[in-house]
């Protein structure tokens, strides 16, 4: 049986990883040759949108999901025409533009960060005078890793983006005082059954993650049914299939959405090691229409990102339970090139995980609180 994969990343090859003990097999499509997943899998290199690039594919394929969520909808409509594709395409279609986001977000009652659309200079006073400032101005499409955003702080700033003013559609949304950022990871059956992982404190630097701790420590089960409950609205809405991310920003104890990846993501690949069934495996399960596999976390789990560089393997690998996920790719800065996750029984025991991680880890972009997670005993709702 073969999956179809559109986008060939990290993400493709993870899931092709977790796809093999199932007796799986995998073909990607990616325009770029350098895509990684060409050493473990057939890949078709060609841009998303050649109709016969998109049929060669196609051909013989059991169903088709994807790991980039900038796919055209057009081609990925085009292909739900001869193959059948989960996540379905009004998911994608409603992840890719930052306003569809935020108004599938107010329309289910989830609460979101204040938005106006911008989409000409001339417009931006009466957007800033709605929000108010700080605020963020971004990209409505194509945004990632904090690619396409400009923080607002000052009417200066606010100055300098209209002289030198972006040429797309834009958002501006009021810069919340977060206290922590916050995801959902949950998986939709093709029977609708869920199941959700606990929610995930992640760190950012410069707009990319480094680091996500999970279960987020002192996790309470009020927050952890509302991240439930938000995907939960979100998936039935969609008639969602497979696994489904919602970031958050935590404030005074309440979640507010700040986007969503129709996808498996970043701050789920702890699970690979942390949890009793990983994203990607649950992804598969999902998208084939087979049981769903438990989420219970296995301890607490630390997932620091590689971004540009790589530590020298051994150094990693000596930290008992510290696992080690390269890519393949070649490393340019900002490029996300592997990740290390940390498993230990307890927090306090991944606190002393953390501290024998090599120096490499120890500059500030790896965001290790290694004192706030101490003394921090799970607790996460069933
Ligand atoms: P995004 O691409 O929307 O996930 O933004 C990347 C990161 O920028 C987020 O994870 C936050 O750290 C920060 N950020 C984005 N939007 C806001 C906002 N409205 N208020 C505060 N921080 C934000």
């Amino acid at each position: 049986m073969t999956i179809g994969i559109l986008g060939g990343g990290q993400l493709g090859y993870m899931l092709a990883l977790a796809g093999y003990p199932l007796g799986l097999h995998f073909r990607f499509l990616d325009p770029s040759p350098e895509a990684p997943v060409g050493r473990i899998a057939q890949r078709v290199t060609a841009e998303y949108a050649d109709q016969d690039a998109l049929e060669k594919f196609a051909n013989g394929l059991e169903l088709v999901t994807y790991e980039f969520e900038n796919v055209p909808v057009t081609a990925v409509r085009s292909l739900a025409n001869h193959v059948p594709v989960y996540p379905p395409p009004q998911a994608l279609e409603a992840a890719q533009d930052r306003l569809n986001e935020k108004n599938l977000f107010k329309k289910l009652g989830i609460a979101t960060t204040s938005f106006v659309e911008v989409n000409k200079a001339p417009e931006l006073d009466a957007a800033v005078r709605k929000t108010g400032l700080p605020a963020v101005l971004k990209t409505r499409r194509m945004g990632y890793d904090g690619k396409g955003q400009w923080v607002l702080r000052t009417q200066e700033d606010v100055a300098k983006v209209k002289n030198d003013f972006p040429a797309a559609q834009l958002l501006l949304e009021n810069f919340v005082a977060f206290q922590r950022e916050l995801s959902i990871l949950a998986v939709r059956g093709r029977s609708g059954e869920t199941v959700f992982y606990p929610l995930v404190e992640n760190h950012h630097r410069a707009g990319i993650l480094r680091l996500s701790i999970a279960p987020a420590p002192k996790l309470g089960s009020a927050l952890q049914r509302a991240g439930e409950q938000a995907a939960e609205r979100v998936m039935h809405e969609l008639k969602y299939v497979g696994v489904l991310a919602i970031e958050f920003f935590e404030c005074n104890g309440e979640l507010v959405a700040n986007e969503m990846a129709p996808r498996v993501h970043n701050s789920g690949h702890w699970s690979i090691e942390g949890s009793a069934t990983s994203q990607f495996e649950n992804h598969l399960r999902a998208v084939l229409g087979m049981p769903l596999g438990a989420t219970t976390t296995l301890g607490a789990s630390a997932m620091l990102n590689l971004i540009g560089e790589v530590p020298e393997a051994a150094d990693v690998l000596a930290i008992p339970d510290a696992h080690l996920h390269l890519y393949g790719k070649s490393p340019r800065p900002g490029r996300k090139v592997g990740h290390v996750t940390l498993r230990a029984a307890s927090f306090e025991m991944l606190k002393a995980q953390m501290e024998r991680l090599p120096k490499f880890f120890l500059r500030p972009e790896f965001c290790l609180p290694v004192e706030s997670i101490a003394a921090n005993s799970i607790v996460v709702s069933s």
